[in-house]
């Protein structure tokens, strides 16, 4: 079970989710739990970092300090009772201890390099985890508190993007698990946080509890995956922004890979991936409404009804064009482009190229656009590609569902509820998946077209 940062935003929250923890496993079923920092701790983390690199000032890192302090106290105060409190605030003096230090080297250094970044973002699970734990003590449960490298996640040292050794991690995960889980203990793990194979701490990309979760569920052969969240499963639409998003019962593997790699917060993107491998269920379930069924991830479902199951929406993007007629008929141009951008790590999120050859166009995200657009600029120096230009003003959205496989005349209808509503589209791709159609759109149109097209479906109306 991995509980996000909404779910454990306080103290009373975290009692909450002690109880349901407890609920389940006085059920007769044993129990790992993942929880991340509470809410919006880790963006402070990374902002007060960034910020002493820049201004090099003690005196914010010490107003952070005493911020952070007075939170995680007062949330222990509330979620932990008895003598298991003192055993916890010494072990937050000794973890906050260790981050002021980090801070106010960073000052020093004038430099954030990205482990450096990692470290400093460990400490918001850090220090939830411990609370919590804490918490299920005081519920006279046996509980202990592991860093994802403890429980045994191990990564490459690809610093705030780590990628696991799988191998490696499913073998250390199933030696350091099982025991507890024998001697009837509950493990609680930080979730994102995981270490190379030197010990360094590392983590999975922002969001990737979920990931974490499903890591340590598949080295464990756990019986199903839970992900608790702030909202009633996976829904047809960020309910964010479409007041009427439905929660979807069922939906299968793919689906939810395509959703949440096209922008569905509610699951980190490599969630699915481990499930899949093992062949284990995932459940997305509302915290504050475990009476929810939720929503179950299978690998394939019953008969479809629905050919599209839900719309997303990417923000954060930019469009790259790369063209010039010397393109035309040279071969190797959209290799060159990929191995460019993976040398320097950029995620392609979506391609396509022109039948004339003459143009390439790309999405990235735009926290990669500067080092992309540089990429491409050093990779072609001569004459073939005329032009690179960008357009950062731009969102993409994505119809999935895996219902549209064979089944003509999807696109016309998501290009004609397009039409209705002006908005322009600049760039389409589907997946050979066929599970769905993704396109760039104009910052301006975007809620407006996620609204037309979650109408157009009829994805609000119950079935
Ligand atoms: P957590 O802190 O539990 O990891 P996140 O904020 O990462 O939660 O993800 C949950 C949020 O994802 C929801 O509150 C919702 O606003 C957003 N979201 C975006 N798209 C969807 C969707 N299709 N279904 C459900 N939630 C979505
Ligand atoms: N705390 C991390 C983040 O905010 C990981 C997570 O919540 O999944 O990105
Ligand atoms: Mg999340």
């Amino acid at each position: 079970m991995k509980f996000g940062g909404t779910s454990v935003a306080d103290g009373s929250k975290i009692k909450n989710v002690a109880s349901l923890i407890k609920r389940f496993y006085d059920a007769k079923n044993e129990v790992i739990v993942v929880v991340s920092a509470l809410s919006g701790v880790t963006d402070q983390l990374e902002k007060i970092a960034k910020k002493a690199s820049e201004d090099g000032k003690t005196s914010d890192v010490r107003s952070f300090m005493k911020n952070i302090k007075e939170r995680h106290y007062s949330v222990a105060k509330e979620a932990i009772a008895g003598e298991e409190l003192k055993a916890v605030v010494e072990e937050l003096n000794a973890r906050l201890k260790d981050l002021e230090n980090a801070l106010i080297s960073i000052c020093h250094l004038r430099e954030l390099t990205a482990r450096s970044n990692d470290y400093i973002s460990s400490f918001g699970e850090r220090l939830s985890a411990p609370i919590l734990s804490a918490s299920l003590k005081s519920m006279n449960l046996s509980s202990v508190t592991l860093t994802g490298g403890d429980a045994g996640i191990v990564t490459d040292s690809n610093f705030k993007n780590a990628r696991p050794l799988l191998d490696m991690t499913d073998i250390k995960v199933k030696e350091r698990i099982s025991p507890l889980l024998q001697k009837q203990t509950i493990p609680v793990i930080t979730g994102f946080v995981a270490a190379d194979d030197k010990g360094i701490i590392t983590t999975l990309s922002r969001g990737g509890s979920d990931y974490t979760a499903s890591l340590i569920g598949a080295a464990i052969d756990a019986d199903e995956i839970w992900i608790w969240t702030d909202v009633n499963g996976i829904m047809t639409s960020d309910p964010r922004i479409i007041s009427d998003a439905r929660t979807l019962p069922t939906i299968s593997y793919l689906e939810a890979m395509e959703l949440s790699y096209f922008g569905a917060k509610v699951l980190h993107p490599k969630t699915i991936e481990p499930a899949i491998k093992k062949g284990i269920a995932v459940r997305v379930r509302n915290t504050f409404n475990s009476d929810h069924p939720g929503t179950l991830i299978v690998n394939s479902h019953e008969e479809i009804k629905d050919i599209i199951k839900a719309v997303t929406l990417i923000r954060n993007v930019a469009l790259i064009h790369i063209s010039g007629s010397g393109m035309a008929g040279i071969p190797g141009v959209a290799g060159r482009v990929f191995t460019a951008l993976g040398r320097i790590g950029a995620n392609i999120m979506m391609i396509s190229q022109s039948s004339s050859e003459a143009n390439i166009s790309l999405v990235v995200d735009e926290s990669q656009l500067d080092l992309s657009l540089n990429a491409l600029k050093t990779e072609f120096t001569e004459n073939i590609v005329k032009d690179i230009f960008y357009d950062k003003n731009i969102c993409v959205i994505a119809v999935v569902g895996d219902g549209m496989a064979g089944i003509p005349g999807v696109a016309g209808r998501v290009f004609t509820a397009l039409g209705r509503i002006g908005a322009n589209i600049m760039m389409i791709s589907q997946g050979s998946s066929e599970a769905n159609i993704s396109f760039v759109v104009n910052k301006a149109d975007s809620q407006k077209a996620v609204r037309e097209l979650h109408d157009e479906f009829k994805l609000g109306v119950e079935r």
